[in-house]
C-alpha cells in the first residue's frame, strides 16, 4: 500500500501525462466524429496546448545560457575539452549507426518500388536549400554578430525558415558557442569570476524551479495539443498509401531505440539501459507530443538529473549541445526518405550515391533545428546531392506530422544516453575535481 502511494506520488505527472495522451486522442476522435468545427473553433480548441508550448519555449533561453556557462566554468578547460570530445564522438558515431540502419532497412523493404512518384499526391511547397548554404549558415550561426539579436533573430536568409539550428527564433548554436567561450573565461578568472559563476548557477536553479511548475500544467496542455492535432488532420487515406514507408521509418527508429542505443549504453556503462530509458519517460512522452527537441530540453534536464542522477556538470554541457546537433532519429529518417523517393522515381542507387546519402543525411540531421518538421526541410540537401528534384519532399509532407514525433523522441533518447555514457567515461576526471575543489558550485 505505502509503496503504491509513494510510486504514485513520485510519478503523478508522468501518469497524468500518459492518461492525458489517451484522453486527448479519444477526445479528438470524438469531436471529429460528432462535431464539425470551423477553422476558428479548431484554433480555440487548441489554445491550452498552445499555452504549454509557449511556456516551454519561454524557458529555453535562460536554461541554455545558465546551464552552458556554469557547465563549462565549473570544469577546468582541459577536462571540459575532454568531455566535449567524448560527447562529439558519441554524437557522431550513433548518428552514423542510425543512418546505416536506415539504409539497410529501406533497401531491403523497398517501400517505394511498387509505386511511382505520380501515384502519391504532392502536398505543400518546396523549400529552397542547398548543402553549401546550409554548411555556411551553420558556421555563420556559430558566430552571431549581436548577442541580443541571437536571442530572437528569425532567419538569416528568407528561405531558411528552419535550417541553421534556429530554434523558434533563438540562434541556439551561436549562443552555445558564446557560452562555452564565456564559461571558459569565467573558469580561468579565479576569485573574480566567482560572482558571475554564482549568478548563473542561481539563474539555472531558478529556471529549473520554473520548469517544475510548468510540468504541473503539462498533462492539461498535452491533452488539448493532441486532441487539436487529431481534429485538424485532413488526409487519413495517405496512411494507407504510405504505409510501408512509414513502417520502414518507424521500425528503424524502434530498432535504434530498443536495440542499438541500449547495447552501446550497456557496453560502456554496464547498467540496465531500460531502467535508464524509463527514467527518461516524461521527456520521451513530451517529445512525442510536441515534436521538438529544444522545447523538450527543460524536461530532458529534469529527468536526467532527478531520475537518472546524472551529474549536473555533464548534463549542463551535453544536453543542450545534443538537442541542437545530435539527432539520430532525424538522420535515420533522412536516409530512409531519400532512398524511398529515389525508389519512387525508379532511380538506381549505386554505392557512390549511397555514400553520398549517408554523408548528406548526417549533415542534414546536424543542420536541422530542434523544432517541428525541421528534418523535412533539410531533406532537400540529401535529395539535391543525389540528383533528385528538391520538389519531391512534397511527396512525404503529408505524413511528416506523425513521423516527426517519433524521430524527435529518438533524438531526445539519444541525447539522454549520451549524457549517461559521457558521465561514465568521465568519472575519473569528475572525481578528481571533487577532491581538489573546495566549493562545488555545480553540485552544492
Ligand atoms: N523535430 C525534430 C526535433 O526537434 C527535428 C526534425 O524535424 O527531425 O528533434
Amino acid at each position: 500500500g505505502r509503496d503504491v502511494k509513494s510510486f504514485l506520488k513520485r510519478n503523478w505527472i508522468l501518469i497524468a501525462t500518459i492518461a492525458s495522451v489517451l484522453l486527448g486522442i479519444s477526445l479528438g476522435l470524438l469531436v471529429r466524429e460528432y462535431a464539425s468545427l470551423s477553422q476558428l473553433e479548431k484554433q480555440y480548441f487548441g489554445f491550452p496546448g498552445e499555452i504549454l508550448m509557449r511556456m516551454l519555449k519561454l524557458v529555453i533561453l535562460p536554461l541554455i545560457i545558465s546551464s552552458m556557462i556554469t557547465g563549462v566554468a565549473a570544469l577546468d578547460s582541459e577536462v571540459s575539452g575532454r568531455i566535449g570530445l567524448r560527447a562529439v564522438i558519441y554524437y557522431f558515431s550513433t548518428t552514423i549507426i542510425a543512418v546505416i540502419l536506415g539504409i539497410v532497412l529501406v533497401t531491403t523493404i523497398k517501400p517505394g518500388v511498387s509505386q511511382t512518384a505520380d501515384s502519391i499526391d504532392r502536398a505543400g511547397t518546396t523549400p529552397n536549400v542547398t548543402t553549401v548554404d546550409t554548411l555556411l549558415d551553420l558556421v555563420r550561426n556559430m558566430f552571431p554578430e549581436n548577442l541580443v539579436q541571437a536571442c530572437f533573430q528569425q532567419n538569416l536568409t528568407k528561405d531558411y525558415t528552419l535550417v541553421g539550428t534556429y530554434s523558434d527564433g533563438i540562434n541556439v548554436l551561436g549562443l552555445i558557442v558564446f557560452c562555452v567561450a564565456f564559461g571558459l573565461v569565467i573558469g580561468k578568472m579565479g576569485e573574480r569570476g566567482r560572482i558571475l559563476l554564482e549568478f548563473f548557477d542561481a539563474l539555472n536553479e531558478a529556471t529549473m524551479r520554473l520548469v517544475q511548475i510548468i510540468m504541473c500544467y503539462m498533462p492539461l496542455g498535452i491533452l488539448f495539443l493532441i486532441a487539436a492535432k487529431i481534429i485538424e488532420v485532413e488526409d487519413w487515406d495517405i496512411f494507407r498509401k504510405m504505409g510501408l514507408y512509414m513502417a520502414t521509418v518507424l521500425s528503424g527508429l524502434a530498432i535504434h531505440a530498443i536495440v542499438f542505443l541500449p547495447l552501446i549504453y550497456l557496453a560502456l556503462v554496464r547498467k540496465n539501459p531500460y531502467t535508464f530509458a524509463l527514467g527518461m519517460a516524461q521527456a520521451l512522452v513530451t517529445a512525442l507530443m510536441i515534436s521538438s527537441s529544444s522545447a523538450t530540453l527543460p524536461v530532458t534536464f529534469r529527468c536526467a538529473e532527478e531520475n537518472n542522477r546524472i551529474d549536473k556538470r555533464i548534463t549542463r554541457f551535453v544536453l543542450p549541445v545534443g538537442a541542437t546537433i545530435n539527432m539520430d532519429g532525424t538522420a535515420l529518417y533522412e536516409a530512409v526518405a531519400a532512398i524511398f523517393i529515389a525508389q519512387l522515381n525508379g532511380l538506381d542507387l549505386d554505392v557512390g550515391k549511397i555514400v553520398t546519402i549517408s554523408i548528406t543525411a548526417t549533415v542534414a540531421s546536424i543542420g536541422a533545428a530542434g523544432v517541428p518538421n525541421a528534418g523535412l526541410v533539410t531533406m532537400v540537401i540529401v535529395l539535391t546531392a543525389v540528383g533528385l528534384p528538391a520538389s519531391d519532399v512534397t511527396l512525404i509532407v503529408a505524413v511528416d506530422w506523425l513521423i516527426d514525433r517519433f524521430r524527435t523522441m529518438i533524438n531526445v533518447l539519444g541525447d539522454a544516453y549520451g549524457a549517461g555514457i559521457v558521465q561514465k567515461l568521465s568519472k575519473r576526471e569528475l572525481e578528481r575535481m571533487d577532491i581538489t575543489s573546495d566549493v562545488d558550485v555545480a553540485n552544492p
